[in-house]
């Protein structure tokens, strides 16, 4: 019997178990065994010619199968066997950094650093004359921005174009309550700035984007991906395979983490890793599925030590190993990456030779597409205000709330029926085929996802409550706490 790991969002296919045992005599069996027994796991992780998909990857034990025996490796008892699969985050290294001298105050402030060998005054001054990028000043752009800022790195930019909300301040530790409603460029930039005067901030006020990015890396040494997304995680790999610049990975999802830096000396890069973005709408974003709050804070600062440690030119880089935290586990795991040498952005035969559309390669709407909220009622959509009408004429109907049961917890709508998304298609049966339907979720998203289940199985009469409860707060009820 194997072990086989199941990451967090593929849980949701394996009865919520974290590790379950299948047997088999190569990895390939193991994990034919194991989507017997989880059927719906099945389609998530094969594609239709029964091959893996290539968001997902399996390693035995630390090894990567593509790079052993495929399906076909051996897995005898005892084995570990990983999914791993991207979450929500090769060329020549960039320049050595230029020194730049230290003051009599900076040499005091370094103090800590200079009597440090491995650092010193040479390596202060590295700092000093390093130009590091931050993509997003969020949750892991706040641990990175205050302790880059206090290690006397001396050049920070910050893309972001964002303003501090209250959903923020439980992990985004560089913003404060005083800050809601201010841009997370000014903000962040005013700390950091408080805790070095010396340094020198860069506000890029944009949306990085395939138009952009290559023109705003060209002026920094490292590259940090602290963002939220798939299309901004490739569009960041690509342009630092292009410019040939280090990039430093990071990502979160609930209690688990990753790092690692791609694009570095030969290394591999993210596609390497995750050829394919997942399918849209398979791997939550923290805003959709939630974070602890102190994760950004362990990530980001194992950023930040790569980062430092990428400037001083000491320690061991993590370079082709992608490290993996389990905060509920309280374990770090680290597995082996390997250079792709049939990369399209890195491998001998490079196919993407520029910047494309990443939204259009994710399967994302772009963010330039008009805003929703300020969309039409569509078709099959109904409007909040509309839905309380119905609800004070007392008119027969059924209101579906697709969200989870924590969520219905924080606020519901009375006489609302909870089925979570999940278990939509086994549920239909407790459903009248003729019923006038509304569904509602958070924001309108997943419920948009059932009102489709429910016409493919056949029902009729079916709308969509647009914008969900935070909508239903918004214009109906506002002692409705929004989340
Ligand atoms: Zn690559």
């Amino acid at each position: 019997m194997a072990k086989v790991l199941i990451p967090t969002p593929l849980r949701q296919f394996t009865g919520k178990q974290d590790a379950v045992t299948a047997s088999g005599g190569t990895v390939g069996e193991v994990l034919a065994a194991l989507t017997l027994q989880f059927p719906d796991l099945r389609k998530q992780i094969f594609n239709d010619e029964g091959k893996l998909r290539s968001f997902v990857n399996v390693y035995l034990n630390d090894e990567d199968i593509r790079y052993l025996k495929k399906d076909a490796t051996a897995a005898k008892d005892g084995d570990t066997i990983s999914l791993v699969p991207s979450i929500a985050g090769g060329s020549t290294v960039a320049a050595p950094p230029e020194t730049a001298e230290l003051s009599k105050d900076e040499i005091l402030r370094y103090s800590r650093h200079l009597i440090i060998p491995e650092v010193g005054i040479e390596g202060q001054q590295k700092l000093k004359a390093a130009k590091v990028l931050l993509v997003g000043a969020g949750g892991l752009g706040a641990p990175l921005g205050l302790y880059l800022a206090a290690a006397g790195v001396g050049k920070i930019g910050i893309v972001d174009f964002d303003v501090v909300d209250f959903t923020n301040l439980q992990r985004q530790v560089i913003h404060s309550t005083a800050d809601v409603g201010r841009k997370k460029l000014d903000s962040a930039a005013e700390k950091m700035q408080g805790i070095n005067p010396y340094l020198k901030i860069v506000k890029h006020e944009t949306a990085l984007s395939s138009e952009n990015a290559l023109e705003i890396f060209k002026d920094y040494d490292f590259i940090v991906d602290g963002t939220d997304n798939f299309p901004t995680r490739y569009l960041v790999n690509d342009a630092c395979v292009l410019l040939g610049k280090p990039n430093v990975y990071g990502s979160i999802f609930r209690f688990e983490g990753q790092s690692t830096v791609f694009a570095y000396e030969g290394g591999p890069c993210y596609r390497c890793l995750y050829p394919e973005p997942p399918p849209p709408g398979l791997v939550p974003s923290c805003a959709e599925g939630g974070v602890l709050g102190i994760l950004p804070g362990t990530i980001g600062l194992i950023q930040a030590t790569e980062t430092v440690k990428l400037i001083l030119g000491i320690g061991e880089p993590l370079v082709g190993r992608l490290l993996l935290y389990d905060a509920l586990g309280m374990r770090f795991r680290e597995l082996k990456l390997r250079k792709n040498p049939e990369c399209p952005m890195c491998g001998e035969h490079r196919t993407i030779t520029k910047l494309i559309d990443y939204h259009q390669f994710c399967g994302v709407p772009s963010p330039n597409a008009a805003p929703v909220a300020e969309a039409k009622v569509t078709e099959g959509e109904i409007e909040v205000t509309e839905v309380k009408a119905m609800l004070d004429r007392g008119d027969q109907f059924l209101l579906i709330d697709v969200r989870e049961p924590h969520e219905y917890k924080i606020c519901n709508i009375p006489g609302a029926k909870l089925i979570p998304l999940g278990e939509v298609p086994q549920r239909l049966h407790e459903l009248d085929q003729n019923a006038d339907i509304v569904v509602h979720c958070k924001s309108g998203m997943r419920s948009a996802k059932a009102c489709g289940i429910l016409r493919n199985a056949g029902f009729p009469h079916v709308r969509n409550m647009k914008g969900g409860i935070l909508a239903w707060s918004d214009r109906v009820d506002s002692s409705v706490p929004k989340y």
